[in-house]
């Protein structure tokens, strides 16, 4: 089975942004403006406890969305509510797992934000149910906090049989630093809101902070092939912990746009992630086996 299509186009978008609605430094024109001279297609506006209704235009498509918390202890629940029918209305003692059900009810796809930065432990996001998708990068959270990577948490979480979406995203406030960073590519059937909303429920996507991936096999050997942009080392990620074939380097004097993992016995799933010169990565979602 192909992931993806070789003669469709991707769609790039970023899925978290902050206008001055909230606690952004730009406003929604601005930060569209913004993002379209950076060569993306969509982005979501996520501003804190507001939605911010969709619109969609021939180039550029603002998805509806919010971010809606939950934090009265050790631990951040931050979760987003993208293309969001109806407004979401929370407060400070709405509970993570009733803010996913009132995302759900107002028709939107609910996304588990930041869980590395907001120091969630797997335990915690496997007590609730009917998120979609998980943040396995956060812009902000990488710019100025250095925890913006929760894969790991999602490997822990997948090898409890949570399998879920993988994002990488901005959480644009338009500081100096934390915008147009992590973003998904996205093969829609056309270049609509119901399009890549449905394209991103089913995993039609991968994420990334620079590298392209250009295709993702699964053969009918179960042999996991990638083809990509030039990278350094290309990682099959599995819930065995132990494996001496998941690294793959670039050959000495050679280059790496390639790589192939024949599952071990015990894996369940497999994520594939790149990782580039300048450190930006790519990250496959989840391929269940
Ligand atoms: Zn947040
Ligand atoms: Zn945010």
């Amino acid at each position: 089975m192909k992931f993806f299509c070789r003669n469709k186009r991707f769609y790039k978008g970023n899925l978290h942004t902050h206008t001055r609605l909230s606690d952004g430094r730009k406003t929604p024109d601005e930060a569209v403006a913004l993002y379209k001279a950076h060569g993306y297609d969509f982005i979501a506006i996520t501003d804190h406890r507001k939605r911010f209704p969709g619109c969609e235009t021939s180039d550029f498509i603002v998805l509806s969305g919010g971010e809606y918390h939950y934090q009265p202890g050790l631990t951040a629940y931050h979760i987003l509510g993208i293309d969001l029918k109806d407004d979401v209305i929370t407060d400070d003692s709405t509970e993570p797992q009733e803010i996913i059900d009132r995302v759900i009810a107002a028709g939107g796809f609910p996304i588990l934000a930041h869980p590395s930065w907001s120091l969630m432990t797997p335990d915690e996001a496997l007590a609730l149910h009917g998120y979609e998708a998980v943040e396995i990068y956060n812009g902000i959270s990488a710019a100025y906090a250095n925890r913006g990577v929760s894969d790991q948490f999602i490997d822990i979480c997948a090898t409890r049989d949570r399998i879920t979406g993988i994002i990488a995203d901005d959480d644009a406030h338009f500081y100096d630093y934390d915008f147009c960073r992590g973003f998904i590519m996205v093969q829609p059937e056309a270049f609509t809101t119901e399009a890549i909303m449905k394209a991103i429920r089913e995993r039609k996507y991968y994420a990334s902070t620079g590298p392209k991936m250009f295709q993702l096999e699964r053969d009918d050997a179960s042999v996991i092939k990638v083809d990509c942009e030039e990278v350094e080392e290309i990682y099959f990620m599995s819930n065995t912990w132990f494996t001496s074939t998941r690294t793959v380097r670039k050959p000495e004097g050679g280059t790496l746009t390639h790589a192939e993992y024949t599952p071990a016995a015990r894996d369940k799933w497999v994520r594939v992630e790149g990782k580039a010169k300048d450190g930006t990565r790519f990250w496959s979602n989840i391929i269940e086996l």
